[in-house]
């Protein structure tokens, strides 16, 4: 298959050859202010939007601000974030309005909006996962708008992203996606604390790397949204994982999208490797954020998973936490070090028999014909 020319730079954004399919996560501190919502600017932006799908771009919108938008409407103080019950509360309410919102405003360009509440869990399931690729590639296809937000009002503490940005990198994923463009507050990632003197705007980031990581600020600069810089930074890695850019704007001002992808002004995180390269099982995998446990390998073992060997019983020196077969974990060297997160064959307590063992010996531990592997390669991704 021939490789088709690579997305390089913030105008590609708006480029129908480069980028088919953009998502735009739009942040609480755009939409929500002490009014409510932010109706002229969001207008605007559909505006933009609706001259997106005009030119043959297909756009997914993550958009927040139901949590924002519910609190002022029910009175709830610190932005409805003072407790789980009150972010579960103000979303309810916030939600309707905003979906209805974004509605009427795309429909005056003759768009449909279609509504995706997810949680955590349908992503990370991978029946689930497919059929939220599958609908959005028929709702897509159909030529309407899915806005799509995490399903607040139901998802508890452990099974929540928590933030819109890793949510969009995620559906980015999902959707197969061409780029991600995070609207916000902030300007991109700059090379020290924005307010500290000399702060720099970065304009391209190839690769997260530690040095990026360590540019970051963990905190919300509205105190409105969850996702600080911090969040940003872990979808740009998720999105690399999937050989997807994404870009980091301030969504402030009039025409937010023209100002990012005209202008420059905004962070640019261009993947390492193409997305030829990155299966989208593997992005997948990659990008799950639960895993279960931890297997242990021994040096040989973590060679030949480098070299792309599946892994093998034999090799296996260690067993940690309480896994089915088909979660997700950690494949660790025996130095401590994560080399790569899988898809487990078996389940804890069948890889703890199964540890150190040569494969004639496996049928006899097991009492059933074993599987080829502990993890195959297939269900694996080095990190
Ligand atoms: N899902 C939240 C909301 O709609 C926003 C999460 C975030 O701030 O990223 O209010």
């Amino acid at each position: 298959m021939p490789e088709t020319p690579r997305l390089s730079r913030l105008s590609d954004l708006a480029d129908s050859t480069l980028c088919p399919l953009l998502v735009i996560k739009v942040g609480s501190a755009l939409l929500v202010d002490g009014q409510g919502a932010r109706r002229q600017w969001l207008t605007e932006l559909v505006a933009e939007i609706a001259a997106a799908k005009q030119r043959g771009q297909k756009v997914i919108v993550v958009s927040s601000g139901a949590i924002a938008l519910g609190a002022r409407r029910l009175g709830l103080d610190k932005g409805g974030r003072g407790s789980l019950a009150d972010a579960q509360a103000a979303a309810a309410v916030g939600q309707i309005a905003l979906s209805g919102l974004w509605a009427e405003l795309l429909a005056a360009h003759g768009l449909s909006a279609a509504q995706l509440l997810l949680t955590l869990e349908d992503l990370e399931d991978r029946r689930r996962y497919l059929n939220v690729t599958a609908t959005l590639t028929r709702l897509l296809d159909a030529g309407a708008v899915p806005v799509i937000n995490e399903n607040d009002s139901v998802a508890t503490q452990e099974i929540r992203f928590g933030d819109n940005d890793r949510l969009a990198a995620r559906v980015a994923q999902a959707a197969r996606a061409d780029a991600v463009l995070l609207l916000s507050d902030v300007d991109g990632l700059y090379d020290r604390h924005p307010s500290e003197p000399g702060a720099t705007l970065l304009p391209v980031v190839t690769g997260v790397t530690d040095d990026i990581r360590a540019m970051a600020s963990p905190v919300s600069g509205s105190g409105m949204g969850s996702g600080g810089m911090i969040s940003k930074l872990q979808a740009a890695e998720i999105a690399e994982l999937a050989g997807i850019a994404l870009a980091i704007g301030n969504g402030t001002k009039d025409q937010p999208i023209a100002r990012v992808v005209e202008q420059g002004i905004a962070t640019l995180f261009l993947p390492r490797a193409s997305r030829a390269s990155a299966a989208a099982r593997k992005a997948w995998l990659g990008g799950r954020l639960r895993l279960k446990g931890t297997l242990i390998v021994d040096a040989g073992a973590a060679r030949a998973l480098r070299e792309g060997a599946s892994l093998l019983a034999a090799g296996l020196s260690g067993v940690d936490g309480q896994f089915s077969r088909g979660d997700a974990v950690a494949i660790k060297g025996p130095e401590g070090a994560v080399i790569a997160h899988g898809l487990c064959e078996y389940d804890a307590s069948e890889c703890a028999a199964l540890k150190g063992q040569k494969s004639a010996q496996h049928a006899a531990i097991l009492g059933y014909a074993p599987r080829p592997a502990i993890v195959h390669r297939d269900q694996m991704v080095m990190v």
